[in-house]
């Protein structure tokens, strides 16, 4: 048995994916709190967004909604918002 991986899954488990910080209270998309907050609300500009215009571009996302590129792409990576082209 590996002690090593067994050490990084668990604090894997235990810190936010988005900022990294320890997680008090588990998360059905693993972060914490206050990322959840920022992470929920610029997920759901962004579908407003897109429901308005479907063939927004990241960099579109950027300059309308003031979203950081970090917040977007781990929205992408996540797999909870997909956008058509231009993205990294
Ligand atoms: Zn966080």
């Amino acid at each position: 048995m590996n002690i090593d991986n067994k050490l990084n899954e668990y604090y894997s488990s235990k810190t936010c994916k988005y900022c990294q910080g320890l997680i008090q209270d588990p998360s059905p998309y693993g972060c914490c709190k206050k990322c959840e907050g920022l992470i929920a609300e610029a997920y759901h500009q962004v579908k407003e967004h897109l429901a308005r215009f479907p063939g927004a571009t990241l960099t579109d996302l950027r300059r309308e909604l003031d979203i950081p590129f970090k917040v977007l792409h781990h929205l992408i990576k996540e797999g909870r918002i997909s956008l058509l082209d231009d993205f990294l």
